[in-house]
């Protein structure tokens, strides 16, 4: 089983992650990072600062790592990543993979035209490093959209797959709060244990259902839009505090989608986006969580025990205060 892990600045140990978000981004930039932002200067120095200060502000929350799944064509940027983590001492892990159809199309048909080529550039991203920069990916991103599963992206989860069968990688993905569980089947199909997917903004879904055929199938459920538009946080806190409630502690993964520096994009913590900051979950979500039933162990598992056991690839344990699932 692989034990180390790939952060921007080397690798670490499952141990040593400590509390996790699981899903927020410092940097995104539709279809790739320009020049200014990828090499040091005045706009560089700009984002490495506001970045730098939510680092600060989730550290003050215990937070000692955070897993940015921007794919390579929503503008990823190892150099940026890099300066923000050896500033910070703070640990980053950066992803490999593709957000859109026709982008996963360009990039295969530049490689030769094969899905095994994509997964082939997957392989390398996580092995050797992202393009000359030597940062490794640490985990690979898939993509579904709505409301079925597409040829394309089907293939991209083939190709992910056999990326994470190759290199023991684990896989996150994005979800439109269905199709999940198709997911998970195309991807342990595909031989890639079920503790290693986390299928990601489950906390569209507020299926009870659903959630469970996720969980009994064994991968870990993204509540990681906690602060994001569209959906009151007391809405994904009910859905949370069910799955608590029926001992599945151990089967989530808390965070925000946050973006902290979004070229074109909404500028978070303003106006509509006031709560769609890193520091959502700890200053408004939690007191939701234990007003509601939860337990500071079940805090402690989504935040920390939960990302070292998915990392190091362990079965999610039931958890201790089950009080039965009838379902
Ligand atoms: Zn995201």
């Amino acid at each position: 089983m692989r034990s180390s892990i790939n952060t921007v600045s080397g690798t670490i140990t499952p141990e040593q992650l400590g509390r996790t978000l699981m899903h927020e981004h410092v940097f995104v930039e539709y279809g790739g990072p320009s020049s200014e932002t990828l090499r040091p200067g005045p706009r560089r120095s700009a984002i490495v600062s506001i970045c730098t200060g939510y680092i600060e502000q989730i550290r003050g929350f215990g937070v000692k790592t955070l897993v940015d799944p921007t794919t390579i064509d929503l503008g990823r940027n190892a150099p940026l990543m890099a300066e923000i983590a050896a500033k910070t001492g703070f640990n980053i892990i950066c992803a490999t993979g593709i957000y859109s159809s026709a982008t996963y199309v360009m990039i295969r048909e530049r490689l030769g035209g094969s899905p095994d080529a994509v997964a082939g550039l997957f392989i390398k991203e996580l092995s050797e490093g992202i393009g000359d920069t030597g940062v490794k990916a640490g985990i690979i991103k898939v993509v579904t959209g709505y409301p079925v599963i597409g040829k394309e992206e089907h293939e991209l989860l083939l190709a992910a797959a056999k990326a994470s069968v190759a290199t023991g990688a684990p896989i996150i993905t994005h979800t439109e709060g269905i199709l999940g569980d198709e997911q998970q089947r195309i991807l342990t199909g595909a031989g890639v244990p079920a503790q290693r997917i986390i299928i990601g903004h489950s906390c569209l879904s507020r299926d009870f259902d659903y959630h469970m055929r996720i969980v009994r199938g064994g991968s870990y459920l993204g509540f990681d839009r906690f602060g994001m538009t569209g959906m009151p946080d007391e809405v994904r806190a009910a859905a949370l505090l069910k799955l608590l409630d029926a001992g599945r502690a151990s089967h989530l993964m808390v965070s925000h989608d946050s973006v902290w520096y979004w070229v074109d994009g909404p500028r978070i913590g303003t106006g509509a986006y006031k709560n769609w900051v890193p520091t959502n979950f700890f200053e408004r979500v939690i007191p939701m969580l234990l007003y509601g039933g939860a337990t500071d162990e079940h805090i402690q598992t989504m935040l920390c025990d939960n990302p070292r056991r998915f990392f190091a690839g362990e079965q999610p344990e039931p958890m201790k205060e089950n009080r039965g699932d009838t379902h």
